[in-house]
């Protein structure tokens, strides 16, 4: 619900990341709160939307999630048009993901708007025990890039309210 007086914002999110990193879990978490195993892969348009309400301003999240086209190396213009935030997502059980991830944020800086708020995403944190991307790695890449860093789980909730909030604060500071 809005506060009276509050700042109402609309904004378009894009997720991108490798196939397999967990992209619409997380998405799940936050619109719904839960986690599906085995989840089927992404097929046709996926959009959702979900209401979080900050101190600072009511954000209103227009969330578009990648439908199997992030087997391409790039997406429709569309896709990105008009997006104020960001989230690359990979796994840290994955460096090719981590490398894929990379290669997104050039994506984000070619195809992007240019104040966009964006968000390096490192999930699966529960999979420590086959960990291949260090979290220091994805900090310095992160910091090089202007984006902020998280490590994530979709699947224990363990960050994932954090990270959404986050882009919300940096949307209202922004707006
Ligand atoms: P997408 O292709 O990037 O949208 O990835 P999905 O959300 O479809 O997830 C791919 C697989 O990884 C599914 O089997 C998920 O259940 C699993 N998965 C997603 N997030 C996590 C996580 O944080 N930890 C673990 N262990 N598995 C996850
Ligand atoms: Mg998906």
């Amino acid at each position: 619900m809005a506060r009276p007086g509050n700042k109402i914002i609309q904004a378009k999110l894009v997720v991108l990341g490798d196939m397999g990193t967990g992209k619409t879990s997380l998405v799940l978490r936050f619109v719904k709160g839960q986690f599906v195993d085995h989840q089927e892969p992404t097929i046709g348009a996926a959009f959702f939307t979900q209401i979080l309400s900050l101190a600072e301003a009511t954000v209103k999240f227009d969330i578009w999630d990648t439908a199997g086209q992030e087997r391409y190396h790039s997406l429709a213009p569309m896709y990105y048009r008009g997006a104020a935030a960001a989230l690359v997502v990979y796994d840290i059980s994955s460096m090719d993901t981590f490398t894929r991830a990379k290669q997104w944020v050039q994506e984000l800086h070619r195809q992007g708007n240019k104040n966009m708020v964006m968000a390096l995403v490192a999930n699966k944190s529960d999979l420590d025990a086959k960990r291949e991307v260090k979290t220091e790695e994805g900090e310095k890449f992160s910091q090089e890039n202007g984006m902020f860093f998280i490590e994530t789980s979709a699947k224990t909730a363990h960050n994932t309210g954090e990270l959404f909030h986050e882009i919300g604060k940096r949307l209202a500071r922004a707006a």
